[in-house]
């Protein structure tokens, strides 16, 4: 049976092309940098985002740590917003391999206020840790994207006080979209960049890290201590030219679906969408006043060929992807009303 799927942007398939690629992909020993697709891949990843240099990884989690691993020494304190991915949705890595401290800071709706970053950078004493590093969200996993004016500010003030920047951009080619600029007019207010391969842009594993080669090169060295020096990744690397040469263009489609979702929704009574949050693909929902239960509407959405995930917190998510078109929209909506207004 074919799923309707809408519970995240991960669960996208590869396409036909991105299969066909892998099965012709030529490859190599990687540790060895003898996979001549790995080295294509890494190459293109890089120059997308104007970087020096640029490391495939296993995945978004394996490359925000390597790059928090990379910057930092052990007992340095992270600077990031308290709802970031790193904070809330890693397993409490940075502690474990890193070895950091995470100052988090209140964000505001994803953003965080650079007057405050430069409040909480350390100074010299003896009770201090150091600054090592801040790290910034874009797209934000809560589906806004974070205006380039705020990045540039922050950028400024971690140039005054020589302190790295870390984008978590695993979604940074959904904020490009929407923001209608390139890639690198993003990633030009970072030092490190990580972006996934798997999400929106359907392959099926795979994030890169990118930055100075100086950092990449230090980065390689760390990924094989954490278990992440891959043999014939060519496999993989192969979705990860398609996913970035053919996929990146059409994420718009999914941001227009998103937005026709969400309106839908809002048009069914009692659900409150919060439509000025649809920036990429992600329609966040309250439909607690419907009186009809999250639970049970993943369990019926389920017997009618929809999967999605229960509340958080009282919100529901819906994702939209390659894979979800208007027409699953139109079905998905009208199941929706059929069971709440029944
Ligand atoms: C998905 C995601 C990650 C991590 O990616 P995985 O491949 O699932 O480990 C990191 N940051 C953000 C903002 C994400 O949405």
């Amino acid at each position: 049976m074919r799923y309707i799927d809408l519970r995240s942007d991960t669960v996208t398939m590869p396409t036909l092309e991105m299969r066909k690629a892998m099965y012709e992909a030529e490859v190599g020993d990687d540790v060895y940098r003898d996979d001549p697709t790995v080295i294509e891949l890494e190459d293109y990843a890089a120059k997308l985002v104007n970087k020096e240099a640029a490391i495939f990884v296993p995945s978004g989690t394996f490359g925000n740590q390597l790059s928090l691993f990379t910057h930092c020494n052990r007992g340095d304190e992270v600077i990031l917003g308290d709802d970031c991915h790193i904070v809330v949705h890693e397993v409490g890595a940075a502690s474990v391999i890193a070895g950091v401290q995470l100052r988090t800071l209140k964000s505001n709706k994803g953003m965080l206020d650079p007057d405050e970053i430069k409040s909480k950078i350390r100074g010299v004493d003896i009770h201090y840790p150091k600054t090592g590093l801040i790290c910034l969200e874009n797209a934000h996993s809560n589906g806004r994207v974070i205006p380039l004016d705020n990045m540039e500010k922050i950028f400024k003030i971690s140039r005054e006080y020589d302190i790295p920047v870390h984008l978590d951009g695993a979604r940074l080619f959904n904020a490009a979209s929407y923001l209608n600029v390139e890639p690198c007019e993003i990633t030009r207010y970072c030092d490190s960049v990580m972006f996934c391969l798997s999400k929106g842009l359907c392959a099926p594993v795979g994030s890169i890290l990118a930055g100075s080669k100086d950092f990449i090169e230090r980065a390689r060295k760390k990924r094989k201590l954490m278990g992440g020096g891959l043999r014939q990744a060519g496999i993989l690397a192969a979705a990860g030219i398609v996913a970035l040469k053919n996929m990146r263009e059409r994420l718009k489609e999914d941001h227009e679906n998103a937005l026709y979702l969400g309106r839908e929704l809002s048009k069914i009574p009692n659900i409150k969408v919060f439509l000025d949050d649809i920036h990429i693909n992600m329609v966040f929902f309250d439909m607690s006043d419907t009186g009809y239960s999250t639970s049970k509407l993943v369990e019926e959405f389920y017997k009618k060929g929809i999967k999605i995930n229960g509340d958080e917190g009282g919100i529901m998510r819906f994702v939209t992807n390659y894979w979800v078109t208007k027409e699953d929209i139109n079905y998905v909506v009208g199941t929706m009303r059929e069971l709440i207004l029944k």
